[in-house]
């Protein structure tokens, strides 16, 4: 997301950096940076601030995926149908409550490994989203090769117990320092943490037990959606190396700008033009509203910017059915007059008790001839 703040530039820490250095980072800077220790210093304040929210997103396993993702554009809100899709995700308000809000927590290390999620994003229109639509959406995912069933061994292989590690994927790794031994757990550099190895890799995946292909997918477009919102498909994503489990799919909506109507939640506004004469006597005219010409009353001495509110015309809204079409009003003044257009408006200014002193001499005896002509006719 251009031009918004990153988290781990704020922190100074990689993309790929471990939860330890994250942390470790933290403490480095939220000592530099406290309050306490300096004191009245705005900046510093500032800094802190800006340490901590970062902190609190990176720190959290769920909410560190989440921002990887989508940024911080991912916390706007937007709302999805409750029977949408393959998740049940009903109202998604904030994308962080949703991630960090329910649902199981997942381990930091599983012993096979995850999948990636993975977003793919969707242009709709106001009509799409007003109506009902389905897209068709296709991306890469891995998905388990068919040939190993996920295992990663050739069929009729079978992976065997790892024995660098005897099958707990950790090995302890000693290192003698002046300063005496230091132990650590590290993962098994020879089964990567899985406690198994396979003797013949499968010939399709290689030994990966997954495959990527090009998926379709056909997803409905959530009535009334926002924009930004984002609707999660559980398992869609990468499948996890090995029988791993599933990434997610998140699906991000985008509504494209419309030449008409301009957005305001569930209502819709849009401009219509009507002539002096219309606004000064009232009519009935067509406006063009999102699915339908929708006829409207005019009434007599309507003044340019008037708002006009047709109750239900616009986007369907989750609580309330749908929003309302606003019309402001512009009133055209003519640019090219004719003769008898100019005389009549002329009388009409007469009749109003106003008086043109800037008449040109020659259309001024065309004024008065026509006048005349008119009382003549009377007469
Ligand atoms: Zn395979
Ligand atoms: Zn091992």
């Amino acid at each position: 997301m251009p031009g918004e703040v990153d988290y781990y530039e704020t922190l100074g820490v990689s993309r790929d950096s471990t939860q330890e250095e994250i942390k470790r980072a933290y403490r480095r800077l939220a000592r530099q940076y406290h309050p306490d220790v300096n004191p009245g210093d705005k900046q510093a304040e500032e800094k802190f601030k800006a340490i901590n929210e970062a902190y609190e997103v990176l720190s959290d396993p769920e909410k560190r995926r989440a921002y990887d993702l989508f940024g911080r554009a991912g916390v706007r809100g937007g709302t999805a149908e409750p029977d949408f899709g393959f998740a049940d995700f009903g109202n998604i308000g904030d994308l962080f409550d949703l991630f960090f809000g329910s649902g199981a927590a997942r381990t930091e290390t599983p012993r096979a490994q995850r999948g990636n999620d993975l977003r793919v994003d969707v242009e709709v229109t106001l009509e799409e989203l007003a109506a009902g639509a389905t897209k068709t959406i296709q991306y890469a995912r891995f998905q388990t090769c068919s040939r190993c069933e996920g295992t990663g061994a050739e069929p009729g292989e079978t992976s065997s117990t790892c024995t660098t590690c005897r099958g707990s994927g950790r090995v302890r790794h000693t290192q003698h320092t002046l300063l005496g031994t230091i132990s650590t757990v590290v993962t098994c550099p020879n089964c990567h943490g899985e406690g198994r190895v396979i003797s013949r890799p499968c010939a399709q995946c290689r030994g990966e037990g997954r495959v990527r292909n090009m998926v379709e997918r056909s997803i409905r477009v959530p009535l009334g959606i926002e924009d930004g919102a984002v609707v999660q498909f559980l398992g869609e994503g990468d499948s996890g190396p090995r029988g791993g489990e599933s990434g997610d799919l998140y699906v991000m909506f985008h509504v494209r700008p419309h030449e008409r109507f301009e957005r305001e939640g569930a209502n819709l506004r849009t401009k219509m033009t009507i002539s002096f004469a219309q606004a000064a006597l009232g009519a009935t005219v067509k406006v063009r509203g999102l699915e339908e010409e929708i006829a409207v009353d005019i009434q007599p001495g309507t003044q340019p910017g008037t708002v006009i509110r047709l109750p239900g015309k616009g986007l369907p809204n989750r609580r309330d059915g749908k929003g309302d079409l606003l019309v402001v009003v512009n009133i055209q003044v003519p640019t090219h007059l004719n003769e008898v257009q100019r005389g009549l408006l002329r009388q009409f200014a007469a009749a109003c008790g106003e008086r043109f002193t800037d008449v040109p001499e020659e259309e001024k005896s065309f004024f008065e001839k026509f006048i005349s002509g008119l009382k003549g006719e009377r007469s």
